[in-house]
């Protein structure tokens, strides 16, 4: 298969590219790093069967040649990033869908859209199963990334109800692995970074809310079924471990010997307070189940960042 990867130089992106090279397929990547990164795909410069766009999706796409499938996974997608880059975020999910949908349209291709938990915002339902609409505030510092992704999935469904374009759709929590940008303010690379430095983990709130955490292969494992699946309806793809960030934090303290403790911050505007996914759809429909630890996942996370930091 030739298969088109916009945000393929991001951390999930360039998993992805990964995984479908090292099972002889063609990838094409897009990305204009604002948030992806040139590291993510530096091994793969000699790899011919790999080709690279540096190229914003939000502008007219234009790839040559026969494309099987096309995976949507440009966007800003910490909190920190989504803050800083308000606009390029609502631009992504809003225009690069409908670019992304138009490559699929025009090669007849099968679409993935990589949405998210967010679509379910600070949810009232416990645990969120894809059924759940969601609880967003639209004006609040969030909207512009919960909205732009709840606009990408009805823009997605459009081009399938519309022009029967062969749409998937992937909710996907929290994820954390290699390549995650240990600048990018989510709450695994900040611990670790921090736990590393031998500094206290900035636990915002109480930490009482909580959150489960994916390692990035299960993830990729995911997608890959869901796009191989008849599954039109999105589907949550996420780690059923929830746990406070409290304890999270505790978690990663004892992985790597950090003494210096937790300090409380501010907690942010509109930070879920739970967020945990039903994933009976990915079981029954995909028989997808997470197989990677937190702590085997950890350990991966800790040795990546801990050379990373080396380097600097
Ligand atoms: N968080 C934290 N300390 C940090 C970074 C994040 O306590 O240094 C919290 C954050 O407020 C949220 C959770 O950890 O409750 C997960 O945050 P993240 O930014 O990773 O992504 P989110 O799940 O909010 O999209």
């Amino acid at each position: 298969m030739r298969i088109f990867i916009t945000g393929g130089a991001g951390f999930i992106g360039s998993h992805l590219c990964d995984y479908f090279l090292a099972r002889d397929h063609h990838v094409i990547a897009m990305d204009n790093f604002i948030t992806g990164s040139p590291d993510n795909i530096a091994h793969l410069a000699n790899e011919p069967r790999f080709e690279f766009i540096e190229q914003d999706v939000t502008k007219f796409i234009d790839v040559p040649g026969h494309i099987d499938a096309v995976l949507h996974f440009a966007s800003p997608a910490s909190p920190k990033s989504y803050l800083d880059f308000p606009i390029q975020t609502m631009k992504v999910g809003a225009l690069g869908t409908h670019n992304a949908l138009g490559v699929a349209r025009a090669k007849g291709a099968r679409f993935l859209l990589a949405s998210t938990s967010e679509v379910y915002g600070d949810p009232l339902v416990h645990p969120q199963r894809e059924d759940y609409w969601g609880n967003v505030n639209p004006i609040g510092p969030r909207g512009v990334y919960d909205e732009a992704k709840r606009f990408a999935e009805a823009m997605t469904l459009a081009y399938h109800r519309q022009h029967k374009l062969e749409t998937r759709i992937v909710r996907i929590f929290n994820t954390y692995g290699p390549r995650n940008a240990l600048d990018d303010g989510r709450v695994v690379p900040n611990f670790v970074g921090q736990a590393l430095r031998g500094e206290p983990l900035t636990v915002h709130g109480d930490g009482s809310q909580t959150r489960s955490f994916t390692y990035v292969s299960d993830l990729v494992e995911g997608i890959v079924r869901l796009l191989r699946s008849d599954e039109l309806l999105p589907v949550n793809i996420g780690n059923p471990n929830e746990m406070t960030i409290k304890q999270f934090a505790e978690r990663i303290n004892a992985l790597t010997g950090n003494k210096a403790g937790i300090v409380y911050k501010n907690r942010p505007v509109d930070d879920p307070a739970r967020r945990n996914p039903d994933i009976t759809k990915a079981r029954t429909i995909l028989g997808w189940e997470p197989q990677v630890s937190l702590d085997a996942g950890l350990e991966e996370t800790i040795a990546y960042f801990d050379a990373r930091m080396q380097k600097v």
